[in-house]
């Protein structure tokens, strides 16, 4: 057979409901079996529980998922608990088995008495892919997937059957989750991106999508179109017939590759909105906007927020009789308002009057595109189509077309546009009994079609200007753009009625910019563009912005081959580095935040989280990684005050920075499950400081920029240098430098159970990071010499400092036993955890801290970790230079030194930040065990996507774990 030119390998069968129809038979012994089994259960314990009902509760419980799945799902949506039993259990048998085990007794016997049947159009499909050399392959939950392929004499077409009983021998889990349909991908030798998968359970495609197969057909077999669109099908027909090969080839040619530049979303989800705000956001490095509806203001559901980079306040409060500090980053005033008036109601998005919705960011050109269909409560409906972007190409303009088209009403539309200034940080939910008001009302006003809003920052006294200008258009043709106004402290409120006919449209364009000016240093923020340029259209603006776009994805794009949703994810996070910090942070004073500019959390803060998202810049921006170092030179000397205050020499650079480089480490922090403060102690990671100077130094490896290290770069380095140098401490007892009262990034660990003072001694990672920057800095003073004398003697590095250093490179503690490096000192002492038991107990353990502190414990008595502590030293230092290193200090380890600490640490570990399985999966990868690496990269490539720590992404992205993942992939992962 001549091999196929068709745009894909491989089509994999769902079988029930696909192939055969089957589905029907098996919707019917469910509804017969859970039926039975709920009238004797009403009788004996006297109940009313609500009968089985099809379709509703086959398609959300049972339709796809393996069997006994099927059937705890739908127990426990009637509260019913059962055990789960033995598979062996007999039919009469009240548990989850003995169930499961009563439907397919059904199934079978409806089988005797009916018969099976093939989809007609599904056997003409499976003929003409044979023809053209498509392999193939079923991928069914089914247990009786053999028998039926048998019974209909399809099985030589499908040499290539995952199914139930596969999947149990196994131990895959069913759908959605991908593995089904991934290890049918895997036997037929193609890559998901190549194959389709024609499913008609929400679950399977679902499952599909998880997969990122290149095409999710989605057979509508139950009026159920919508819901498969919204679980992830690509094309919904009722029928295999009602879709062509030209149909298919041209979805591969043309549709895939744009949906891969595209997130998408098809519903509303109130309790998700918020998340997808963060990962909707538009922005430039210089400023982002969070991808809110226009119409809402701040509230349960929905958060607005607009955030430039470095413009931060600080405000104090009163907790529990103490006054706490909080430098915040400022939620600008809201720029994106706009709404309509029809029939006396501002028709407000929400989940009862939402007809339809479909939204999706444009990676590659940066706009976020919403169509929307809305009724008032008088019943009319309406399209409305908004597209809104901040341009790449001017700094300080950003843009919003919003269009009404009315479908069924003929009268007046009063469109409102509004500047809200009127607001206060409320994006972190655990920060509500903190200060928030950061802004004061300035100046506002508004004339003709302009609008402008002037606030003030309470402490850092930046003032914040807003300009509108507002076009409408009736039809693409524009009209008058008289607006009234209404103003009032911090809010300008524009609006213009318009009288409309059925079917018509009206679209209001909002062009903003957005400058600042810092009164305490008299400087306006004014980057490249201005303001002047308001008379050119959305359309325009929006392609000025675009060609920007472009040019960065010409020099960045990772194109891959394997999956669609891996290949969507890299770029998802390459456009959020952007957003977070691009070329125009160039002209700035600022770090990258933690959590972008997308939200609050942290409030903006910049951490270690550097030495993560570093190797991007320098890789693709150069330019960028040396304005966020120098970022931190200019509050070298704020550095060197918090070292003074510690009563050492040189500098440490703050856990958390904002804007003036002092300590920015909130004092008290609130746990969420107890509602309690603790004291928080994680200022104490002085190790910022080494990832501060592993930035500097691998800048200059990459550079060679000799300038930026005499001007800049040795001095902060040296003064780091100075700092541990001078904490170290020599004990004469094992004639060993020690570095005591100090926290690694396993921030689980604050202090010794007892102790009172703050910090454990000798961190492992810190210990060594420590000696490896001597040592660098050793080899650099030597190299520099004779040109940096001046230098030199301001920072009295004189030969004796440098003698120290060597001998702390030869006596420095490392805590090891049996080749295990002891994260600190005392660790191997502490008491082993019942991970199991936690797990049980919680399901999600990730903040074990949060967990233990509520049930009275603390982490500090336990082995375990937040994140990678020990192993972290082998993510940034290749593993013959840390064996080095070592013995160097006298200590020899083992040959395998490496995975046995790998597999210690691994276990003990809950991955409480997203920082933790990207260093994990490269870790996993250098040891060889590709399938783990694999497991734990895909999870950190969904850290934001799926947001897996259960709500944070709501208050920002994370830009450690975007940055990582696309290096890791630079690296062929
Ligand atoms: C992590 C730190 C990280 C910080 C900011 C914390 O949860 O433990 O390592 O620097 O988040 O991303």
């Amino acid at each position: 057979m001549k091999p196929s030119k068709l745009p894909f390998k491989a089509v994999i069968f769902d079988l029930d409901g696909v192939i055969t129809k089957t589905a029907v038979l098996h919707a019917l012994a469910w509804e017969k079996m859970f039926n039975h089994f709920l009238i004797e259960r009403n009788k004996q314990l006297n109940q009313n529980i609500p009968l089985y009902i099809h379709p509703t509760d086959y398609l959300n419980y049972v339709d796809g998922r393996p069997r006994y799945e099927g059937v705890e799902q739908f127990l426990q949506s009637r509260n019913i608990d059962l055990p789960f039993g033995k598979m062996e259990d007999d039919i009469s048998k009240q548990t989850i088995c003995g169930l499961g085990n009563a439907k397919n007794h059904m199934f079978h016997e409806l089988l005797q008495q009916k018969g099976v049947e093939v989809y007609p159009a599904t056997l003409d499909f499976i003929h003409q892919l044979e023809s053209l050399s498509i392999k193939l392959a079923v991928a069914s939950s089914s247990k009786n997937c053999k028998q039926i392929l048998e019974k209909v004499g399809l099985s030589s077409y499908f040499p290539t059957r995952v199914d139930g009983v596969y999947l149990a021998e196994h131990g895959l889990k069913g759908k959605p989750c991908p593995d089904i349909f991934l290890t049918a991908a895997q036997y037929l030798n193609v890559n998901p991106m190549d194959a389709i998968v024609v499913e008609d359970a929400a679950s399977g495609v679902e499952a599909a999508k998880n997969g990122g197969f290149g095409l999710v057909i989605g057979l509508a077999r139950e009026d159920n179109q919508e819901d498969l669109i919204y679980h992830g099908a690509d094309i919904v027909v009722s029928d295999l017939s009602e879709i062509s090969m030209n149909d298919i080839t041209q979805w591969f040619e043309k549709d895939l590759p744009q949906k891969q530049w595209r997130l998408t979303y098809h519903d509303y989800n109130p309790k998700l909105e918020k998340s997808r705000e963060s990962l909707l956001t538009v922005g430039n490095g210089f400023m982002a906007t969070r991808g809110a509806f226009e119409e809402v203001s701040a509230s349960e559901n929905h958060y607005p927020g607009t955030y430039l980079a470095g413009v931060y306040n600080k405000l104090s409060t009163n907790i529990q009789g103490k006054e706490v500090e909080n430098e915040d980053f400022v939620n600008f005033p809201d720029w994106t308002l706009v709404q309509f008036k029809v029939e006396n109601e501002i028709i407000i998005p929400n989940q009862a009057n939402i007809l339809k919705i479909y939204r999706h960011l444009n990676l590659q050109t940066g706009l976020l595109y919403r169509e929307l269909e809305v009724k008032s409560k008088k019943g009319h409906r309406f399209k409305v189509v908004s597209k809104r972007f901040v341009s790449m190409d001017n700094p300080h303009q950003s843009s919003i077309s919003y269009q009404i088209t009315s479908l069924d009403y003929k009268g007046k539309i009063t469109l409102i546009s509004t500047l809200n200034g009127n607001i206060i940080n409320a994006g972190v939910d655990r920060y509500k009994n903190l200060n928030q008001n950061h802004l004061l009302p300035y100046q506002q006003g508004a004339k003709d079609y302009c609008q402008w809003l002037i606030v003030k920052t309470i402490q850092s006294d930046i003032y914040i200007k807003e300009k509108a200008t507002l076009f409408v258009y009736k039809n693409d043709k524009k009209v008058s753009d008289t607006f009234s106004h209404h103003i009032s402290d911090g809010v300008v409120v524009s609006s213009i009625d318009v009288e409309i006919g059925a079917n018509a449209s009206v679209t209001l364009e909002k062009n903003v910019t957005i400058s600042h000016y810092d009164a305490k240093t008299d400087k306006a923020i004014m980057l490249q563009g201005d303001d002047s340029i308001k008379s050119l259209s959305h359309k325009q603006l929006f392609e000025n912005s675009k060609k920007q776009w472009q040019k960065l994805w010409q020099k960045i794009d990772l194109p891959i081959q394997q999956d669609r949703k891996t290949q969507l994810l890299l770029r998802l996070h390459q456009y959020h580095l952007l957003v977070s910090a691009s070329s125009h942070n160039t002209q700035l004073d600022v770090g990258i935040p933690a959590r972008g500019l997308h939200g609050e959390a942290y409030r903006g803060h910049v951490f270690w989280d550097e030495v993560f998202i570093m190797p991007y810049y320098l890789r693709f921006f150069p330019n960028v990684a040396k304005s966020l170092l120098m970022y931190r030179y200019r509050r070298l000397d704020a550095a060197k005050e918090i070292a003074k205050s510690l009563g050492q020499k040189g500098a440490a650079f703050p856990w958390q920075s904002a804007s003036t480089g002092e300590e920015e480490t909130q004092k008290i922090h609130l746990n969420p499950i107890s509602g309690q403060w603790h004291d928080d102690l994680s200022a104490l990671q002085y190790h910022v400081s080494l990832a501060i100077a592993y930035n500097v130094w691998t800048y200059f490896q990459h550079t060679k920029d000799v300038d930026f290290m005499m001007n800049a770069g040795l001095e902060m380095i040296w003064n780091i240098c100075l700092f541990f140098a001078d904490k170290a401490i020599y004990d004469t007892s094992d004639n060993r430098f020690h570095l005591l009262n100090v926290m690694g990034p396993d921030e689980f660990h604050e202090k010794y159970p007892q102790a009172k003072q703050g910090g454990i001694h000798d961190n492992a990672y810190t210990n060594v990071m420590t000696v490896w920057m001597l040592q660098k800095s050793i080899d650099l003073y030597e190299e520099y010499d004779d040109k940096k004398s001046d230098l030199i003697n301001s920072l009295s590095i004189d030969k004796q400092e440098i003698k120290h250093w060597k001998s702390i490179c030869k006596n420095m503690y490392i805590p090891i036993k049996d080749d295990i490096i002891e994260q600190f000192q005392g660790y191997f002492d502490l008491e082993a955890l019942d991970w199991e038991f936690y797990r049980r107990k919680y399901k999600d353990i990730q903040r074990l801290d949060r967990v233990l502190k509520a049930e009275g414990k603390t982490p500090d008595s336990y082995q375990l970790s937040k994140q990678a502590d020990v192993l972290m030293m082998f993510y940034l230092l290749p593993i013959d230079e840390i064996k080095q290193i070592f013995l160097n200090l006298g200590y020899k380890m083992g040959a395998d030194f490496f995975n046995k600490n790998f597999e210690y640490y691994y276990q003990r570990t809950s991955h409480g930040s997203t920082l933790s399985k990207l260093v994990h999966a490269k870790l996993a990868k250098l040891k060889g065990d590709d399938k783990l690496a694999q497991k734990l990269y895909q999870e950190a490539l969904e850290s934001d996507y799926s947001d897996v720590q259960g709500g944070t992404t709501a208050e920002g992205i994370h830009t450690g774990v975007m940055a990582g993942t696309v290096i890791l992939a630079l690296n062929d992962f």
